[in-house]
């Protein structure tokens, strides 16, 4: 190997602030750091793949599923994480963007809405004790899903 870059990055272990899941569409990667640096994670475990959330809410297969799952499971066992962070944005191509919703931003929320919850559900259910936040990215900012309340109710 022959050195190309020169860089100097800590090297000593971290507990990780959270395992974050989220999209690789960069229109939002930039508002997704100064969010996560805003909400105090400095040191996430970034899971950056096609549709963030949906790969545990509905991934198009098990593979898909079990190989997030094991990423989360990972940055558990590798740094300690005890918070992910379930991302998902508007305008997702891997939803059919906006227009599967006939550019109805409100409706897209509510589906990405109920996406994060069962994405959420699913976490709980394989990692008890794990807190898990859900949040819907749009071009505008970040919205935060109550966990608390019911399917179907709008994102404030
Ligand atoms: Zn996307």
């Amino acid at each position: 190997m022959r050195k190309v870059f020169h860089f100097d990055s800590a090297a000593e272990s971290y507990v990780a602030d959270a395992a974050v899941l989220c999209c690789f569409d960069h229109r939002i990667s930039l508002a997704t750091r100064k969010f996560l640096r805003k909400q105090g994670i400095h040191r996430p475990d970034m899971i950056v793949v096609a549709g963030g959330a949906k790969t545990l809410a509905s991934p198009r297969n098990d593979f898909e599923r079990d190989f997030i799952l094991e990423q989360v499971r990972m940055s558990i066992r590798l740094h300690r994480t005890a918070r992910v962070f379930l991302m998902s944005h508007s305008d997702c191509a891997t939803y059919g963007g906006l227009a599967a919703f006939e550019g109805d931003g409100g409706r897209e929320a509510a589906h990405h809405q109920d996406e994060l919850r069962r994405g959420a559900r699913l976490l709980q259910e394989q990692f008890p004790g794990l807190s898990v936040e859900c949040f819907f990215v749009s071009f505008d900012g970040v919205a935060a899903v109550d966990l608390a309340v019911e399917d179907n109710e709008q994102i404030a």
